[in-house]
């Protein structure tokens, strides 16, 4: 008899039709003997619509409110599926983050995961009961209710894997797992039956919205194995098909994707771009600029400093599209006027697109394809960074769909490696 946590994301919770298939699904491990967690997100729509509320009576909610406002949803959605297990006939209870208790720092919006209290969950499991935990909220040492981030119930999902040390945590999806890139975008993606920790945790972070990036630090960390699979299949397949099922995250060092050199293509559009144009270049030019963004709690991703020419350098950096508005204001205010730039061009019309594998450490002309690719398409490269296993391009957004495909065919990922 193991633990499983089961996480369902919100088209998996889309209906009370899809909760009762969810509660089917559940249903099933529990009568295998398995001790069942089950962590599901709103249903789908419900977080944007409760946000869209906040934001007709403020411009900028107060982020406490923001929280407050939109942990509703996870708690609406668990009460709905333990019911649904109920009229399954299986004993079932919900609990919302607070209750656990979930803790987590006061980072309102996006908060971290600080510890989780696991008594009251075991206690259940023990008196065989199937346990529901909202995801994507927790409580800070105020007592004040906090969320994780949007995507945040995967990372509520690996956390309670985590804690209650379960034997897998499966992440149920609406797509049969995790792809070369986006199916949404390229048709002829293709779903790895495995794919490695390091590739996931830069697909994530480079995009890939079918984890949130901290679920996958989380499992990492705590080594949780992960399988995304699909939630909208008969809720009665057989356990071990159903097991087998999904694309599987694994630890194992040399299993690259397949084997594979580009393994997987990640893109955004949560990036914008500023530019100082003509600043006086002397030491300390860089940290003047990034240091009060940084000072601000914002995250700089992309960074270009160009050779210096009589004296003068451009300097250009990417921030998350939520916080450009206010490194806008910031460098107009005060750091243009600082460091005496002659301009500042920003730019949300950008978007990121990033080549990953394992193999890319051991092959060399990796990112020149890619750059020729883009050539051949005639899209320009604005900016360029890379690390052992992946190679990102900040190009002009409305390209970004087709500098993908493009890519996908170049690195022939639609054709599962021999
Ligand atoms: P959930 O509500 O279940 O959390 P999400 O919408 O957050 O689901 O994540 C699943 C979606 O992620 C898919 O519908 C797909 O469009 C998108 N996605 C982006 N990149 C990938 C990828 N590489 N493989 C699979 N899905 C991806
Ligand atoms: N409901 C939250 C969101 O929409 C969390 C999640 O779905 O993972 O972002
Ligand atoms: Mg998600």
């Amino acid at each position: 008899m193991a633990i499983i946590v089961h996480k369902y994301g919100g088209t998996s919770m889309g209906s009370t039709e899809r909760i009762k298939n969810v509660a089917r699904r559940v249903a099933k491990w529990h009568a295998a003997g398995h001790q069942v967690v089950v962590v599901p997100s709103a249903m789908s729509g419900e977080t944007n619509r409760l946000i869209g509320l906040a934001r007709e009576i403020s411009a900028i909610p107060d982020p406490r409110e923001l929280d407050m406002i939109a942990a509703t949803g996870e708690q609406a959605s668990s009460g709905l599926l333990a019911l649904a297990l109920q009229a399954e006939g299986v004993d079932a209870r919900s609990y919302a983050g607070w209750q656990v208790p979930i803790h987590t720092d006061s980072s309102f919006t996006k908060a971290r995961i600080t510890a989780i209290d696991d008594a009251r969950i075991k206690a259940d499991l023990d008196a065989g009961r199937v346990v529901v935990v909202t995801g994507f909220q927790g409580v800070d040492d105020q007592g004040n209710i906090t969320t994780l981030g949007r995507g945040g119930s995967d990372t509520s999902a690996v956390a309670v894997a985590a804690a209650l040390n379960a034997q897998e945590c499966l992440i149920y999806t609406d797509v049969d797992g995790v792809y070369t890139t986006d199916p949404r975008v390229v048709a002829e993606a293709r779903r790895l039956h495995v794919v490695s920790f390091e590739e996931m945790l830069e697909m994530a972070s480079l995009g890939s919205k079918v984890l949130q990036i901290r679920s996958v630090e989380f499992a990492g960390k705590y080594r949780v194995p992960l399988r995304v699979l699909s939630s909208l299949t008969d809720p009665n397949i057989p356990l071990e098909q159903e097991m087998q099922s999904g694309t599987l995250i694994t630890f194992e060092e040399d299993a690259q994707m397949e084997s594979a050199i580009v393994s997987g293509i990640a893109f955004t559009r949560d990036e914008a771009k500023i530019t100082l144009l003509a600043v006086p270049d002397r030491p300390g030019v860089a940290f003047s600029i990034l240091g009060p963004v940084a000072d601000a709690n914002i995250d700089i991703d992309m960074i270009v400093q160009n050779q210096s020419v009589s004296g003068h350098t451009d300097f250009s950096f990417t921030v998350n599209r939520n916080d450009f508005a206010k490194v806008v204001k910031l460098m107009h205010d005060t750091i243009v006027p600082a460091v005496g730039a002659r301009e500042m061009v920003a730019d949300e019309n950008v978007a990121k697109v990033s080549i990953v594998g394992i193999g890319m450490r051991s092959h060399a002309g990796i990112a020149s394809l890619m750059f020729k690719t883009l050539a051949d398409e005639n899209i320009n490269i604005q900016m360029i960074s890379t690390s052992e296993i992946k190679t990102s391009v900040l190009i002009q957004d409305k390209y970004m769909e087709l500098a993908v495909r493009a890519l996908h065919k170049a690195f022939d990922l639609e054709t599962a490696p021999t």
